[in-house]
């Protein structure tokens, strides 16, 4: 009822810009820059758009090949601005190019702002959004996705070199401004809410913490056996499964340390590592680079035959890995949300993950799964081991984990929230 009335409002009510300049939502996913965040605007535009909402979605022109504008649901749009080469160009590496993309933002509205509300996503989203806010005072809310303070602190943690200090101080810079234009900013988990209030005294009252979400209908769980042999995996293996992209922080080492200590327990034990552009002639040289090192460490520590390294695998291709698995790992060092253990969760695989930022609200431990200390190979390989010498607690880990995506993960409830956010603002 509501969606009809509204679209048919002639002073278009329904208009929303959103910017989201490193990840095309529509973008192949799994390599440096192309995870969560586009699968959360994709999943999230369709949904809003069957609220009546006209989403256009302003992201970086990083292909000369891609449309400059391509449709997405029924009504709404992703549209690429000029900004840098039409090429990849690192996340780190793309603030001096903000002012010619926000130029270009203002030449494709013709310098007249159709839109009720400005929604950014990540710093450098939500900077471009902060300046089309400021000059046509419409709301601004914003999802960070990952927090450039915790980041930050995450590295100094864990003592990993890093020339980054600049960009992190200008992003740090950036944040606290966004912060303070902001009308609302939306948290995937409540670890980020918490953070934005110590780390940049964002009062708490600006934040309002909803989740990410999964469809279940494209996670169906397929016969083990059948994912196997179309996968061509052994069926005497014991399988954890790692999805996500080949970034540091993501925690493959732990995983491959972990698994030469399992070696002494379960003798067939693999890890699949599923993530990166590594193959091919499109290869993305951070990924090489990272992937590289995983090798390195993987024949350090006489396990490279166990570890077997996939690259990046389109969505629809990634319920045959997760029934494939025997166990989902999240090994993360710093995970703001962590959309894959979710997608484990409705795959129904038992699922063991870091005691880490939105993981920890996810995965109830002892319940939906298994909690681990971050970077600990000795506690993961624990967790693993009860739930091989289990399987009853396999099969009550899966059940409420299931359970929990019906009644609290679908993108449907999460753009009903979002909805009402946006009718609240305008
Ligand atoms: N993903 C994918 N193909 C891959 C690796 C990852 O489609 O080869 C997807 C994965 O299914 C998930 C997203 O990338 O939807 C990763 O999201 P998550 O929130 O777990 O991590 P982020 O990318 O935000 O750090």
């Amino acid at each position: 009822m509501y969606c009809l009335d509204f679209m048919s409002n002639k002073n278009e009510q329904n208009r929303v810009a959103m910017f989201s300049i490193h990840a095309d939502p529509l973008a192949a996913i799994g390599s440096r820059e192309s995870g969560g965040q586009n699968v959360y605007i994709r999943n999230l535009v369709i949904n809003l758009d069957k609220h009546g909402w006209r989403v256009d979605v302003f992201t970086r022109f990083d292909d000369s090949k891609k449309k400059t504008v391509a449709k997405i649901g029924k009504n709404s749009r992703v549209i690429r601005l000029k900004g840098g080469k039409p090429a990849y160009i690192p996340k780190g590496q793309l603030n001096p190019h903000f002012p010619e993309i926000y130029k270009n933002f203002l030449k494709f509205i013709n310098f007249q702002n159709p839109y009720k509300i400005f929604h950014g996503h990540h710093y450098d989203g939500g900077w471009i959004a902060l300046q089309a806010h400021k000059e046509f005072n419409k709301p601004l809310i914003v999802n960070f996705h990952s927090l450039g303070r915790v980041r930050f602190q995450t590295q100094r943690l864990y003592a990993v070199a890093s020339n980054e200090q600049k960009i992190f101080e200008e992003r740090f810079t950036m944040e606290q401004k966004i912060i303070k234009g902001a009308s609302l900013i939306i948290s995937l988990a409540d670890t980020e809410k918490r953070d934005l209030n110590l780390l940049y005294g964002t009062p708490l009252e600006k934040v309002a913490v909803l989740p990410g979400g999964v469809d279940i209908r494209e996670f169906m769980p397929l016969s083990k056996n059948k994912a196997r042999e179309t996968l061509r995996l052994s069926k005497e293996d014991f399988i954890l499964l790692f999805v996500g992209r080949l970034e540091w922080r993501k925690g493959v080492g732990t995983l491959i340390s972990t698994v030469r200590l399992l070696k002494e327990n379960i003798l067939n034990v693999k890890a699949l590592i599923v993530g990166g552009k590594i193959f091919g002639l499109k290869k993305n040289k951070d990924d090489w680079n990272e992937y590289q090192r995983l090798l390195k460490k993987a024949e350090e520590e006489n396990v490279g035959d166990s570890i077997h390294f996939v690259g990046r695998v389109d969505q629809g291709r990634l319920p045959l890995f997760y029934s494939a698995a025997d166990i989902l790992v999240v090994p993360s060092y710093y995970e703001p949300f962590g959309l894959v253990a979710l997608e484990g969760m409705a795959s129904q695989i038992p699922i063991v993950a870091s005691r880490k930022g939105g993981l920890r609200f996810t995965i109830k431990d002892g319940q939906s799964g298994l909690l681990f200390e971050p970077r600990n190979p000795l506690d993961l390989k624990e967790k693993v081991l009860q739930i091989y010498r289990s399987q009853e607690l396999a099969a009550f880990l899966v059940k409420n984990a299931y359970q929990d995506v019906l009644e609290n993960y679908s993108w449907k409830y999460i753009a009903e929230k979002i909805n009402d956010i946006y009718k609240s603002f305008i």
